[in-house]
């Protein structure tokens, strides 16, 4: 009978272990992929997708043309259950559970980004992981030059004019080199913004960039950056960032409204939460790619810590979590798990980098390629011809060819579609000092204090000043609930302060749909500020 070869996830990994498999065992194997997206993501592309040069749709190709004679299923995956060799996901529109037997199981869901660890990181950084990501800096840095272009606050646009990076690996050093690249090549349609106003930073913890690369790689690459104008700030790490701060461990303040962090990989919780053994956050494996203990668990990718020899210790005994790894496990893994199902003997995985390269934007970058050292231009050409190289599927190969050829002959396009609106409730920070809003502004929602206090400032409708001091628990922006469009009140934090913030339409259609709720509003708006409720007043 066919062996059930089960596969979670469809990045570099699933998707090549996938293909190996079916190769080697043919009908021998039925086999199924699992992934939240119906899509792979060639995410060496991603910063180019940030920058435009090739637009989101074009960096992607669906997993159902890559994988023929493969079940690919569209669910997110849950639990596994090793002993009963069932793995739960979550499918469909109603997210039903559902059971997926397997024989051997693969497991290859990558990392995901966790920046908790710095607080107001998480809330107020973007990352570059998902397409989305790549997508929404690209909305970001457009909206950021809209809104610098019409402001007549200099402490605003100057705000909006610093880029800051947080990393200067791979992701970090190729996300700031599109990012200039999208800011110089579109500051022609922003008259009003100069390129002397704008300011890109990237902050790295180590003392050097591309800490992946040989040192004179990393120090070409540096000069690059710093002569198209980006500052490098190295040794520094970040302490904690809000809306319009990002703050250094030495105490510098950048004021910035963008952030992008490319630091912050983790192991998944669904991966931590499997039973299998764990070792620096990734799944354990002995050299034939076997998770720890088991015979017919295997992993591989950024989620399994790979040893390349016998008793691996230092960081250089494992391979390290990059693509052109993870295809190279994937054949190892296809061929222990032929052997496996043949009774044949496993392999040790080895595999020795033929190099690395990187993009630095602007036609630069950088390569190591067999010992030899390549920068400029040419190493530039070689990544770009590399990469669609290895790009999987024809027609995406071509539309990505045909975006770069675009985007040599045409200006960048400053256009900014709607994209997902951000999610109704969330945690904004602000620094002692800080103004949240003031009278005057737009109500767009309530607020809600999680930790810190503020001090509120409000005039009554008879000229009287109420002044509160809010702490932990109590709210305030609730005005709303009375028909208030625009601020009444001036709120300031008094200390590092950490908000939710319900946004205008969701508190309405809350309050609206939970008479206890608007009961309650409806009376500390009365006893503290003497407002009385608007009868009948509706979400919008
Ligand atoms: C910006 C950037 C630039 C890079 N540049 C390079 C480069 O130049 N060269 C290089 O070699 N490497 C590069 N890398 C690294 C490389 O992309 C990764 O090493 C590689 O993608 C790892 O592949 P993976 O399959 O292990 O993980 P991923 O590609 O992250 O795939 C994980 C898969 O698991 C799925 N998944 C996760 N959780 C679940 C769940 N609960 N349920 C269902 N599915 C799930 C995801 O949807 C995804 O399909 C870069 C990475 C980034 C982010």
């Amino acid at each position: 009978m066919a062996q059930r070869i089960l596969i979670l996830g469809g990045g570099f990994a699933g998707l090549f272990a996938a293909r190996e498999v079916k190769k080697r065992l043919g009908a021998k194997a039925e086999v199924e992929l699992i992934s939240e997206e119906n899509y792979f993501v060639f995410q060496p592309l991603l910063p180019e997708v940030a920058a435009g040069s090739i637009t989101a749709p074009h960096a992607v190709t669906p997993l159902r043309a890559l994988l023929k004679d493969v079940f690919v299923r569209k669910a997110r995956v849950h639990s596994i259950d090793l002993d009963r060799q069932i793995v739960t996901v979550f499918q469909g529109v109603q997210r039903r559970p559902t059971e997926v037997p397997y024989d051997h199981l693969v497991v290859a869901m990558g990392q995901v980004v966790d920046l908790s660890r710095v607080p107001g990181l998480a809330d107020h950084a973007l990352t570059m992981k998902h397409l989305e990501d790549a997508r929404q800096l690209r909305n970001h840095v457009i909206e950021k030059l809209e809104h610098a272009e019409i402001t007549g606050l200099p402490e605003v646009k100057k705000e909006a004019l610093t880029f800051t990076v947080v990393g200067a690996g791979f992701s970090g050093v190729e996300t700031v080199g599109e990012m200039k690249e999208l800011i110089d090549r579109s500051l022609k349609f922003y008259p009003n913004v100069s390129p002397e106003e704008v300011r890109v930073v990237v902050v790295e913890f180590a003392d050097r960039v591309l800490s992946e690369l040989p040192e004179s790689l990393g120090k070409y690459a540096r000069k690059r950056l710093e002569d198209r104008g980006i500052e490098i700030m190295l040794g520094k790490g970040v302490a904690s960032a809000t809306g319009t701060r990002l703050i250094l461990s030495d105490g510098t303040e950048i004021p910035t409204r963008t952030i992008v962090a490319t630091i912050g990989n983790a192991p998944s919780p669904v991966v931590r939460g499997m039973g299998l053994e764990q070792d620096a956050g990734k799944i354990a494996v002995e050299r034939t790619l076997q998770a720890k203990g088991r015979d017919n668990v295997w992993s591989l990718g950024d989620c399994a810590l790979i040893p390349m020899k016998d008793g691996a210790k230092e960081r250089d005994d494992f391979a390290p979590p990059t693509a052109q790894f993870a295809v190279r496990e994937a054949k190892c893994l296809a061929a222990n798990i032929a052997a496996s199902v043949e009774g044949a003997p496993l392999k040790p995985f080895a595999y020795k980098s033929q190099g690395a390269l990187a993009s630095l934007g602007a036609r630069r970058g950088v390569a190591e390629v067999w010992g030899i050292k390549i920068s400029g231009l040419p190493a530039w050409l070689l990544w770009r011809a590399y990469y669609v190289g290895f790009l999987p599927g024809f027609s995406t190969k071509v539309r990505v060819l045909l975006n770069w050829m675009m985007d040599a002959i045409s200006a960048r396009s400053v256009v900014q579609l709607k994209g997902a609106e951000p999610p109704a409730a969330h945690y904004v920070h602000y620094r002692a000092g800080d103004r949240i809003y003031e009278a005057g502004n737009r109500a767009d929602g309530v607020y809600a204090i999680v930790s810190g206090a503020v001090e509120l400032r409000h005039q009554g409708n008879d000229g009287r000043e109420t002044v509160l001091i809010l702490g932990q628990g109590d709210h305030f922006g609730d005005g709303i609930l009375v028909g208030e469009d625009r601020r009444r009140s001036t709120v300031r934090a008094l200390e590092d302060t950490k908000v939710l913030v319900l946004e205008r339409d969701a508190y309405l259609q809350m309050v609206d749909a939970f008479p206890v709720l608007k009961d309650y509003f409806n009376a500390h708006l009365r006893t503290t500020f003497g407002v009385e409720p608007m009868p009948g007043k509706r979400a919008s």
